[in-house]
């Protein structure tokens, strides 16, 4: 078993109620994990925690969080065997997201966790997660950014929050899970990234102006006509089903041909839950094809919207972008 470093970046697991609601309070989250029995001792494996500060609801994390977590993660990478990061539920696979792409050639497990209820409450799913994110990191398996929450371990690129309120918060509905902890944790060793040719690097992300846009029935797309020519370097279009748009297609041709042209990447995901995009199978989708949009395929808005930030903040032109949204780099795909 390996020595790991816990990076606490806040979250419910380590809030407790103040008068205007849940809120990060160290003190008290230090008390209750250091009286965890299996942590005492390094019964799991030798391991150390830096928090950050200010510790975050995740709601309020930013690009540059992003790359305070990375950053830490950079400085120790030597000294440690693997990272356990304690992280807000709602944008937990946003940050898992832009790590997996942030940690080029990544060799250690990075193993992303929280719970539901924080972990000085009765009831908490704080303990578990945390031991069992512990034990996957200590044990050196994966070798790429992950969810572990409730049970599953789950590729962080193709998470997304499902619930907020079950225990278990997550789902990956593209992609299987790359371990199950029950009695035993039993990894599903075939789908794992395999271990990288390359050293590892750590990429800072710039914040990038991206934007998202959900159509829906009635949606007028010269509305957004400005923003997406001008203001945006990023767009991710949530379509319908399998890339489809509503309406008249010529209305979107003309702004994502214009768009191209100012070297803003369209990126077409899908409002389901489940599935793929597959652009130019529906006449409602040719529009989108033929303009320059990219097919988002079955990822997930969180990896399209961190594939983007990562893509623009390696300095690549929009036509490298638009061919490397469509690569799968970290089994996003
Ligand atoms: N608002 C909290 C957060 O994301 C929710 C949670 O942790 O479950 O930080």
């Amino acid at each position: 078993m390996g020595k790991i470093l816990i990076i606490n970046t806040g979250g419910t697991i380590g809030m407790t109620k103040t008068v205007h609601g849940y809120a990060p309070d160290m003190e008290k989250f230090h008390e209750n994990l250091y009286g965890i029995p299996e942590l005492q001792n390094n019964r799991i494996c030798e391991w150390e925690i830096i928090d950050m500060n200010p510790l975050l609801d995740s709601s309020n994390m930013t690009v540059e969080d992003w790359n305070k977590i990375g950053n830490i993660i950079n400085r120790n990478y030597e000294k440690y065997d693997g990272f356990v990061i304690l992280h807000g539920t709602d944008t937990m696979a946003y940050t898992a997201s832009a790590l997996s792409f942030m940690l080029e050639n990544l060799a250690k497990p990075v193993i992303v966790t929280g719970s539901q209820i924080p972990i000085c409450e009765i009831r908490s799913d704080g303990k578990d997660n945390i031991i069992a994110a512990m034990m996957i990191a200590a044990a050196g398996i994966v070798k790429e950014v992950c969810i572990y929450f409730r049970g599953e371990l789950l590729r962080g690129n193709r998470t997304t929050k499902y619930s907020a309120d079950d225990f278990m918060a997550f789902k990956s509905p593209n992609a299987p899970a790359l371990a199950e902890a029950g009695i035993l944790i039993n990894y599903n060793k075939e789908i794992l990234l395999p271990e990288p040719v390359g050293k590892f690097y750590f990429q800072q992300l710039e914040t990038i102006p991206i934007g998202v846009i959900k159509v829906f029935p009635g949606i007028q797309f010269n509305l957004f006509s400005n923003i997406m020519t001008e203001g945006l370097k990023g767009v991710v279009i949530e379509a319908f089903g399998a890339g489809n748009i509503p309406g008249s297609p010529e209305a979107l041709l003309p702004i994502i041909k214009k768009a191209f042209e100012n070297g803003t990447v369209v990126t077409v995901c899908t409002q389901c839950f489940q599935g793929t995009v597959l652009l130019g199978n529906y006449e409602t989708s040719n529009a989108l094809k033929t303009a320059g949009a990219v097919s988002g395929k079955d990822m997930t808005t969180e990896a399209a919207i961190t594939k983007m930030y990562y893509l623009f903040s390696k300095g690549y032109d929009t036509k490298t972008i638009c061919r490397l949204m469509e690569t799968g780099l970290r089994g996003e795909l």
